[in-house]
């Protein structure tokens, strides 16, 4: 390169503004690595303010808007080649666009904790071991004064080449490092074969039933196309995701499979795994960094055929993408609730349309913004109404609470078919959202209850630990014996959570396993693994817990769901609440009766009267779902009106409220309220005060997301150079899944 065309790249750096910055490649750094190229795509090594960071790649020109000669220069040129294919490179641009995130910290946050740091990419060939040519010349006896030496020349010498791993593991380095120095064996990096496309069946299909048929034909193979598979609890949805992805392995494509939790449903993992003879990599947070970057980087190559992950799984590279499947569409899990808050759902169809391939959407109860979208013609609705096979759906049944006694939560008609069931030799499913032994402790003498200092928030007990514990900062502190305020001995702890609920069950059924399953249960490493082994043992047995239970697992000898707390979904004031409560109730209630016998489901509730909770009964989910959509269109909400919420908090009561008031101003400056477009707040969130500091919402609606876009492009400018933004932490949430 001459000294007259400098070649100037734009990179990305994690770092919290808008913007990229220009640096020069001198021609020291492409001499002194000049494998590695400066390419849209690829990782550099740069200072940026004092440190040392790993940014990329996003543009390249031989022009700055800045004086060139004050350029700084990148330190180090990382990769050969681009680390994303163009596509995916793309769709992050976009997101980063959409979501009001630096496009810096969305790249960078969600590559590979490795490749952030700089590492090289892992090897995707692999070390081999073969004689040499004396190594072949050895007579068959002259290594028998070292057994294991002449054991190893003897297997490779009937094998040819043998993993080194391998090797290693049967014999030991040291070994391999004596026959390497006489020159005996020698070390060949080989490639890994492609995968072969025979026998890609490890077990038979099973024979769909009709439902399943007609589903799987309207899949188009090719081409982009969006299908919502609304399908009842135990319907076959994954049935209907394995045949689309045989259909893909077949053409040498790869799947993407995004499931909500991969530790709650292991069941899924295995009926894929026992499924194919495919590679196929999970992708989640109990991973190592290497675990990690090896499985990231055989989706890239190719070589990994299915990749089952969780939300982040979405920036998965691949090699040759041919269906994208994600499970329990609805699943809250799916938004990313701080820093880059994408919706990997909303991005996985992006996705599919730039990759021009099937996406398949799947879920017993769909958001509203899918049924809305399957509505306008965006999706295609596919519909699966009975179960699979013999089993059929649970009668439900509301127990009221006004009428009833209730001990830990329980009411006696629920304590009746709880023994019954037992009795039955099956298996009951008791839930409640509330974990902990009792959400308050109250002073019986002068009202006092224990509140958390830094939430607006009461503690909550848990017996087991002896500790009051805030669910909002984790705040904790031992139970006091006598009342702070008035020294009373009377404390008691009112409400019930599962720890209580537990407590009360074994004390009825001593001879009966009562499980409990939630966050706090299930801290240890494998205890969920138990829980399901001695669920999946088919003796009778009692679980209890949260709403951890609710998603996607498969008990076959539950045949009693008891929720004891319908009422906390039907008076929260977000407006989801409603259809959160609906999906729930009807997630919870698909656990019962999946087997062969008929499943009953039992909610307890004080508004046995209320309408939407008789309409989720008498008519199900889908009808239940059109209703609140209907409302949503006359209430101008989420699916018919785009939203976005500005949130700030502070530790000082009056900043986040200042500042928010700041950004309406500068909002209603670049785009006045209209009827198109509206603003709301500065509000106090939900919760005002959490973990010392004060929050506070600022809402914007629109009729168009292009309003609300160039809006939020624009303000989110603006505010980042003010130097109000930092005082207070602030966000951008598009789309928000919480107010
Ligand atoms: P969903 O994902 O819709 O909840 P599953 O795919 O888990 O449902 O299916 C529920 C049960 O029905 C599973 O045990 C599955 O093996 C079985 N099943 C699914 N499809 C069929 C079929 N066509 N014939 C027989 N059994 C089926
Ligand atoms: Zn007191
Ligand atoms: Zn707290």
């Amino acid at each position: 390169m001459s000294d007259l065309a400098p070649l100037v790249v734009r990179i990305a750096v994690p770092s919290p503004l808008r913007r990229v910055f220009d640096y020069l490649v001198p021609e020291h750094v492409l001499k002194d690595n000049p494998e590695a190229k400066a390419e849209v795509g690829c990782r550099v090594l740069v200072t940026f303010g004092r440190r040392e960071m790993t940014g990329l790649i996003v543009g390249t020109g031989t022009t700055s808007e800045f004086d060139i000669n004050k350029l700084k220069p990148v330190g180090r040129l990382l990769d050969c080649s681009p680390l994303l294919p163009e596509s995916l490179f793309n769709l992050f641009v976009w997101a980063a666009n959409y979501y009001q995130h630096p496009i810096g910290d969305a790249l960078l946050s969600t590559l590979p904790t490795l490749l952030r740091k700089g590492d090289p990419l892992p090897e995707t060939s692999r070390r081999f071991w073969q004689l040499t040519t004396k190594g072949k010349g050895l007579g068959p006896t002259s290594l028998k004064g070292a057994p294991s030496q002449q054991a190893l020349t003897d297997e490779l010498q009937n094998k040819g080449k043998v993993d080194d791993a391998q090797l290693v593991a049967a014999y030991s380095r040291s070994i391999l490092s004596a026959l390497e120095e006489k020159k005996l064996i020698e070390a060949v990096m080989v490639e890994t074969p492609p995968h072969s496309l025979d026998n890609i069946l490890k077990e038979d299909a099973l024979t769909l039933d009709s439902g399943q048929q007609q589903a799987i034909n309207s899949i188009e193979d090719h081409g982009f196309n969006a299908y919502l598979l609304d399908g009842v609890t135990g319907s076959g949805k994954t049935e209907i995701y394995l045949q689309a992805i045989e259909k893909t392995l077949r053409y040498g494509r790869q799947a993407l499979v995004l499931i909500p939790e991969i530790s709650l449903t292991p069941q899924t993992e295995k009926r894929f795994r026992d499924r194919f003879n495919a590679p196929l990599v999970t992708l989640h947070s109990g991973l190592t960094d290497k675990q990690r970057l090896a499985a990231w980087m055989s989706a890239k190559t190719g070589d990994a055929k299915i990749i089952l992950g969780t939300r982040s799984a979405i920036f998965t590279p691949l090699r040759n993408p041919g269906v994208i499947i994600l499970d329990e569409e609805h699943d809250q899990s799916y938004k990313q609730q701080d820093g880059f808050r994408y919706s990997a759902r909303d991005l996985g169809v992006i996705r599919a349309r730039q990759e021009d391939i099937p996406i398949i959407l799947g879920s017993a109860t769909p958001s509203l913004e899918s049924l809305n979208n399957c509505e306008m013609g965006r999706y295609k609705h596919l519909l699966l109404k009975h179960r699979a096979g013999n089993a059929t759906q649970p009668d439900w049944s509301l127990i009221d609470l006004k009428t009833e006694r209730t001990e830990a939560g329980v009411s006696s008609s629920t304590l009746s078919a709880i023994k019954q069931t037992i009795a039955n030799g099956h298996q009951v499913l008791v839930f409640l959202n509330r974990r902990g032994f009792a959400p308050a402790m109250l002073c019986h003498q002068c009202g006092w209850s224990a509140d958390c200092h830094h939430c607006d928030s009461r503690l909550t007990v848990h017996r087991a630990r002896s500790r009051l514990i805030c669910h909002h900062c984790d705040y904790q502190q031992r139970i006091p014996h006598l009342c702070p305020n008035c020294q009373g001995a009377q404390l008691i702890a009112a409400g019930e959570g599962t720890e209580r609920s537990e407590a009360y069950l074994q004390q009825c059924f001593p001879d009966s396993k009562v499980l409990r399953v939630d966050r706090d249960s299930t801290r240890k490493k494998g205890a969920m693994k138990e829980v399901f082994d001695t669920v999946d043992k088919g003796e009778p047995c009692i679980l209890i817990g949260t709403q951890m239970l609710s998603k996607g697992h498969h008990f076959a000898n539950v045949t009693l769901v008891a929720v004891l707390d319908a009422d906390s979904g039907l008076f929260s004031p977000d407006f989801r609440s409603h259809e959160r409560m609906g999906q729930l109730l009807t997630q919870v209630a698909g656990r019962s009766g999946r087997g062969t016998i008929a499943g009953r489901v039992l909610i307890q509730t004080h508004q046995p009267q209320h309408p939407l909770l008789e309409i989720l009964i008498e008519k199900g989910y889908g009808y239940f779902a059109a209703q609140l959509l209907s409302e949503r269109e006359l209430t101008q909400l989420p699916p018919f009106r785009y939203m976005s919420v500005i949130r700030a908090e502070s530790e000082r009561a009056n900043e986040a409220e200042a500042f928010l008031r700041m950004a309406r101003q500068i909002a209603e400056s670049i785009s006045p309220p209209t009827p198109l477009l509206s603003y709301l707040g500065p509000l106090p969130a939900m919760l005002e005060k959490r973990a010392g500091r004060f929050r506070f919402v600022l809402q914007v609606e629109a009729s168009k997301r292009s309003l609300l876009q160039s809006l939020l492009s624009a303000l989110a400018l603006q505010l980042e150079s003010h130097k109000a933004s930092r005082r207070v932490r602030w966000s951008i949430d598009v789309d928000p899944q919480e107010l």
